[in-house]
């Protein structure tokens, strides 16, 4: 059996406290991992934490501009929402989204109809939520991790909990052997062609709406 792949996936950045954390955290450790950004936290300070990003070979996706229940807006407030993020994306790094988090992991037929990127939602351990704890964090990852998996974490402000769990998730899964890939090269090594209207937590499986 080939190398198991995985790809950390981070939401709700940039900022420039808790995304250079995780991007030390990767570096050290020779990881990459795909950031999905919020249009509206992107300012020249943060963009820079974008760039080192990419300088590390991580990938940028699309996590619309305002971060809305955008199952309850409009067709077009749903184009103008993700419209805005890629451009910023692009001003950035040039390159092209190809994933789309739904904010609140909030779906319906018009989002698809609307937004031509493949939809990621992702294996989460709650790191949203301030109680739970790092070492919670850590032993939810660890004892869901699969392989052709996409963990779902958060760089948000203030999410120290994360950065201390990913000093041990990190590590960890290297030792098991896993190969840290970003969505794009997950879906590029593992040869699966993404099907639209479908959202997918791992590579090899689509889940119908979580
Ligand atoms: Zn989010």
């Amino acid at each position: 059996m080939s190398q198991p792949m995985i790809a950390l996936t981070f939401d709700d950045g940039p900022n420039t406290v808790i995304t250079p954390l995780v991007l030390d955290i990767l570096k050290e450790n020779d990881a990459v991992g795909t950031f999905f950004l919020i249009a509206q936290n992107i300012t020249p300070e943060s963009a820079e934490m974008v760039r080192r990003a990419v300088a590390q070979g991580c990938d940028i996706e699309n996590h619309s501009l305002t971060h809305g229940f955008m199952d309850k807006m409009t067709a077009e407030e749903i184009r103008a929402e993700v419209k805005a993020c890629t451009e910023q994306i692009v001003a950035i790094t040039g390159r092209e989204p190809q994933f789309f988090r739904p904010p609140f992991i909030a779906v319906n037929q018009t989002m698809y109809d609307n937004i031509d990127y493949t939809f990621i939602c992702g294996a989460g351990c709650e790191d949203w939520v301030p109680t739970v704890s790092a070492e919670e964090r850590a032993e939810r990852v660890l004892a869901n991790a699969e392989d052709g998996q996409i963990v779902l974490l958060h760089d948000m402000q203030w999410n120290m909990n994360t950065v201390e769990a990913l000093k041990t998730i990190v590590p960890e899964l290297k030792k098991r052997g896993y190969r840290f890939v970003t969505c794009a090269q997950l879906f590029a090594e593992a040869g699966v062609t993404p099907v639209h209207g479908r959202l997918y937590s791992n590579v090899y499986q689509t889940i119908d709406r979580p």
